[in-house]
């Protein structure tokens, strides 16, 4: 009989590569595997062997050799310079059509150049965001892939067949587009993330400064709001941590732990892109300031405590235990976050102009309602919101989230209102409020900028009459 042959082969055995080779072998597929060092090779076989057909292999050569073609062959290792050392020793091993997937958290400009590079010899190249963690990538994960569309006709059954279902049994991976659109997508998910975070810790440090509810009372408070259109991963998640207790010393854990935020960088790429592209996702930027910010100098922030003054003047009232300000606080935090998903969208059709994919933003929607970190009940609405022909310009617009902005600006306004008046930090909910009041504001400060760089430097500006073109004034300043 025929040697068996893998559909699909997987190289990186670390946790994520080998919980997405458990997922394939799961679903009915024959994996090969392999990894650089064979002693991760034989730990998940000794492991997990019996959970499906895995063909082991020690080097490339017998990898490559085991799969049916056209080949299949996801790449897990190190993002960075060591997916440049596997696809170039992978690369002499291959024929024309097979595809080499690159699951990674790679850099979208990286995934666009191996693209390009592997295209010039006839190898697909796709670059896969993948996200939900470790158990999503042995449950379902939500998956973003990017590359040439004829590759998702090999690739894409495998995919939906090992990505997360929505509740409408649709599969979570969809093709996004050319070269980097995959791991572009990917990296924006993860910059809303980063906002999604910062906003609940916002409302967490408001909830116990403001209203005075110890994190075992938010807990609770979290709970019902994960039974609002709020209901999400994150916030359900967020109650269990502010449930928890430390064994050590009885207080919840929260307040045990130092407050200072890591990253790993997917953040810092999305607002060094949206810079580049001139996007102004606010709420995003803010997140990774606040990360860093929290982390980048312990030493500053001591002394900021001892020199600096509050000026924390004797306007606010207390209300401590007032059920109308947790209510503000959820209401608040539902319009920041519509804002913040507003931005990273707009950020994606900005993207797609400038590198020219085009981006199905119903589609993005639907991939991220399950399996993913920001997985919430919000996105099946937004989804919503982008189907059919009368796609709004801006998330905002869509009949049903103006009338929930609109139902939420005097929680809103109190909310920023009060956290600015206690000196209470809430970078997220105050910069989203101002990214809404600048958008619909007539006019915009903007019009003494170009003024004042007319002035000093002759940079020109156009007139709000039917004059046509562009002015220079020679300024008469002098008063
Ligand atoms: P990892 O710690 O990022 O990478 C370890 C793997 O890379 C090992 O299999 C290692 O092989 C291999 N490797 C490193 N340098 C190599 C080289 N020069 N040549 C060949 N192989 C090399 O593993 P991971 O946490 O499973 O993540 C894999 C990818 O998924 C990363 O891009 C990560 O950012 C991304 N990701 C991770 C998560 C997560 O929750 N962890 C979620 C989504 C995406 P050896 O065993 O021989 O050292």
């Amino acid at each position: 009989a025929a040697e068996q042959k893998a559909q699909i082969g997987v190289t990186g055995l670390a946790v994520m590569g080998a919980n997405l080779a458990r997922n394939f072998a799961r679903h009915g597929y024959t994996v090969a595997l392999h990894n650089r060092s064979v002693g991760k090779t034989d730990a998940l076989l000794a492991a997990h062997g019996s959970e499906g057909n895995f063909i082991r292999t020690e080097t490339l050569q017998e990898l490559v050799d085991s799969l049916e073609t056209p080949r299949r062959i996801l790449v897990m290792v190190k993002a960075g310079a060591p997916v440049d050392a596997v696809i170039e020793q992978l690369v002499p091993l291959l024929e024309k059509d097979d595809i080499i997937i690159d699951g990674g958290n790679s850099y979208f400009q990286d995934t666009r150049r191996r693209e390009r590079e592997l295209a010039a010899q006839g190898i697909d190249f796709v670059g896969v965001g993948v996200s939900g963690g470790e158990e999503g990538a042995l449950l379902g994960p939500s998956i973003m892939p990017g590359g040439p569309r004829k590759s998702y006709d090999a690739l894409g059954p495998l995919l939906e067949d090992i990505a997360a279902k929505a509740e409408d049994g649709k599969p979570c991976s969809a093709w996004i587009g050319t070269d980097g659109a995959g791991h572009f997508v990917k990296m924006v998910h993860n910059g809303i993330e980063y906002a999604d975070m910062q906003v609940i810790g916002e409302a967490h440090e408001l909830l116990r400064a403001v209203a005075g509810l110890e994190p075992g009372q938010q807990a609770e408070v979290f709970e019902q709001w994960n039974t609002t259109e709020l209901a999400s991963y994150l916030i359900e998640i967020t109650a269990h941590v502010l449930a928890q207790v430390d064994a050590r010393t009885g207080a919840p854990l929260v307040d045990v732990i130092v407050d200072a935020a890591g990253q790993k960088g997917t953040g810092r790429w999305t607002v060094q892109e949206a810079l580049e592209l001139g996007s102004p996702v606010t709420a995003i930027a803010e997140s990774v300031f606040a990360r860093a910010l929290s982390s980048a100098e312990p030493a500053m922030r001591l002394e900021a405590q001892q020199v600096l003054p509050a000026g924390i003047g004797g306007t606010t009232e207390d209300v401590v235990g007032d059920p109308e300000f947790v209510e503000d606080v959820r209401k608040a935090l539902y319009a920041s976050k519509l804002v913040s998903y507003a931005q990273g969208l707009d950020m994606l059709t900005m993207a797609g102009a400038e590198y020219g994919w085009e981006l199905d933003l119903a589609t993005i929607a639907s991939l991220w309602r399950e399996g993913c970190i920001i997985r919430a009940q919000l996105l099946e609405v937004i989804m919503e919101a982008y189907q059919g022909d009368a796609a709004p310009a801006n998330l905002l617009f869509a009949p049903q989230f103006v009338a929930a902005i609109e139902d939420a600006l005097p929680s809103w306004r109190r909310v920023v209102a009060r956290a600015v008046e206690r000196g209470i930090p809430a970078p997220v909910f105050a910069s989203t409020l101002n990214y809404y009041d600048s958008l619909r504001r007539p006019r915009l400060n903007a019009a003494l900028t170009q003024g004042l760089r007319d002035y000093f430097g002759a940079h020109t500006y156009r007139r709000t009459d039917d004059a046509e073109g562009v002015y220079h004034t020679l300024w008469s300043g002098d008063r």
